[in-house]
């Protein structure tokens, strides 16, 4: 409610004015429906400013919708880059189904906020309780929005008292709703005297009242004595619940909360007003030997996310990369940290809806895609020289083992091929035994299995089958002996696997035989989570 007071000039600078983040909910709820919307008002893909966008560079709209619908999945839709008043919008997407919630994870890396779509009726759910545990752990600032207030809904005040107690996080209201349901008429921004109506065009301007008790509210709550316990309620909600605080919501102790109906794009212009005004320009991100500013002058950035390019034929892939400082210039030279070479970023690429261009240059919080090869992957990052690796893109021990079973034994080499490069792109993960025997492949998502499989047919004429491991679980193994390490390698030879970077993995048949290795070799370190590199 009190949004309101941070009124100086928006900044020029082209990093201040930028808001990367993320829309985290539980499937259902409302989350592609609130991204058309947004991106409607961002005017999708009207980019001026210093984003110098050459259009109709790169492939065309029609093609990537073609293959969008060949494979059955969104392509487009890794990020999506728009404008709108002063700001320039990164907004990432996220896989609705939990069997991708690795990818979810890494792209929770590269934002610097995220919006909670909660449905009105269901109120947090299993999926929104997660996501938002992950953005509490590194500290990323929540905007809410309560959706589907055209439908019957809960109270208000339930859905706030829920927020607060089953996150633990202060919730603030900006708007308050008019009625719900049938009776939805328009939200009312606390403190600020101000109604949006529902029956207003494509969400358009706001109408001053003199406060709750304007007779605006007896038309539009006509129902016998619902303006005025409508107005006792607001009158609650002013008094007793918490008022908005900056600091309080960067530090992720609060979130600003919005109410609307996405499906009739309404409330989505206070959300993105919201966002523009508050939420965090890009933050400093971590890399191993400091932490590297946004207003560094030397571009750095890491690859999140990999996406198969298009043509199967030309196995050239996506790596998607949020620039952490410095400006990257089209056709510059940078260098891959991990190999120590030299890349030219000669085609980096903004994504908008349903089109992508060629940018010429990128500021710190934007996502570029980088065509490629298959010279980067996922957790690379790429400087102008420095020595240093980002931290924090992690991997999971996956929960799912499978051996992967080849028909044509003459193909081995070829599935090798494949399964490197699948694990580079973070579709799977791949383990291969130290003895020698056909490769492991492991997924937090059984999901993920059929997408592996459907990709090493259509784009490797592969054909595999999964079978079962003897193996259930996995642990990356490290110690700070090298001695006790190797010592404990020998002894598990038929039991160890190296992932794709080389680090050593255990596989246990059962986790009661995990934890019994655990306590038999107390030096060495069996860790589920792994950093990138
Ligand atoms: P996602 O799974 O979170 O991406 O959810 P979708 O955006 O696909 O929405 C799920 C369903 O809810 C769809 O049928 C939408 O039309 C519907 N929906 C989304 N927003 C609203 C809303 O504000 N009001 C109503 N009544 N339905 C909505």
């Amino acid at each position: 409610m009190l949004m309101q007071t941070r009124t100086e000039a928006p900044p020029a600078d082209p990093v201040a004015r930028r808001r990367t983040f993320a829309i985290i909910s539980h499937p259902d709820a409302g989350k592609t429906t609130l991204t058309e919307k947004l991106l409607l008002f961002g005017g999708a893909i009207q980019l001026a400013g210093e984003v110098k966008a050459k259009r109709n560079r790169v492939s065309t709209r029609s093609d990537w919708m073609g293959i969008e619908k060949e494979r059955g999945i969104s392509v487009v839709t890794s990020v999506m880059t728009f404008e709108y008043g002063d700001c320039v919008f990164n907004l990432l997407d996220t896989p609705g189904h939990e069997d991708f919630s690795e990818d979810t994870y890494r792209t929770l890396t590269a934002v610097d906020s995220a919006v909670m779509v909660i449905d009105a009726a269901k109120g947090i759910e299993a999926r929104t309780r997660k996501l938002f545990e992950v953005c509490r752990l590194r500290d990323i600032p929540i905007v809410t929005f309560v959706n589907k207030l055209d439908r019957e809904s809960r109270d208000p005040f339930d859905i706030l008292d829920e927020i607060e107690k089953t996150l633990a996080l202060d919730a603030a209201p900006v708007t308050w709703p008019i009625g719900s349901g049938r009776n939805f008429s328009g939200t009312y921004e606390l403190g600020m005297n101000r109604v949006r109506r529902l029956d207003a065009a494509d969400d358009g301007g706001t109408v001053p009242v003199s406060g709750p008790e304007d007779p605006l509210f007896d038309e539009l709550l006509t129902e016998n004595g619902a303006a005025d316990a409508w107005r006792e309620e607001v009158e609650l909600a002013q008094g007793g619940l918490k008022a908005f605080d900056l600091d309080a919501f960067r530090e992720g102790h609060l979130t600003p909360v919005f109410f609307g109906s996405a499906l009739r794009n309404f409330g989505v212009r206070d959300l993105i007003d919201g966002l523009a005004k508050v939420a965090p320009a890009p933050r400093g991100q971590d890399a191993d030997k400091r932490r590297v500013e946004p207003s560094e002058a030397r571009m750095t950035g890491f690859v999140f996310k990999i996406q198969a390019n298009m043509d199967p034929n030309h196995r050239d892939r996506i790596a998607f990369m949020r620039v952490c400082s410095g400006k990257l210039n089209r056709g510059m030279k940078a260098r891959l940290v991990r190999t120590g070479k030299p890349i030219s970023l000669s085609a980096p690429q903004f994504f908008f809806a349903q089109d992508r261009a060629i940018a010429d240059e990128a500021y710190a919080g934007d996502v570029v895609g980088i065509p490629n090869h298959g010279t980067l992957r996922i957790g690379d990052t790429l400087t102008e020289g420095e020595e240093i690796v980002f931290r924090g893109v992690p991997s999971f021990a996956p929960e799912i083992l499978r051996r992967i079973k080849l028909t044509d034994a003459m193909k081995a080499k070829k599935l090798k091929e494949a399964l490197q490069q699948m694990g580079e792109e973070g579709v799977v993960q791949v383990f291969v035994p130290y003895d020698g025997s056909q490769a492991i492949v492991g997924v937090v998502g059984a999901l993920q299995l059929d997408v592996l499989k459907e990709r090493l047919q259509a784009e490797y004429g592969l054909p595999v089958d999964y079978e079962m491991s003897r193996f259930t679980v996995c642990r990356w193994v490290t110690s700070d002996s090298e001695t006790d390490l190797d010592k404990f390698i020998d002894s598990h030879n038929s039991a160890m696997a190296r992932d794709l970077d080389g680090a050593p993995v255990f596989m246990a048949t059962t986790a009661f035989s995990l934890r019994y290795e655990e306590e038999r070799y107390p030096s060495v370190s069996f860790t589920d989570v792994k950093d990138y590199q």
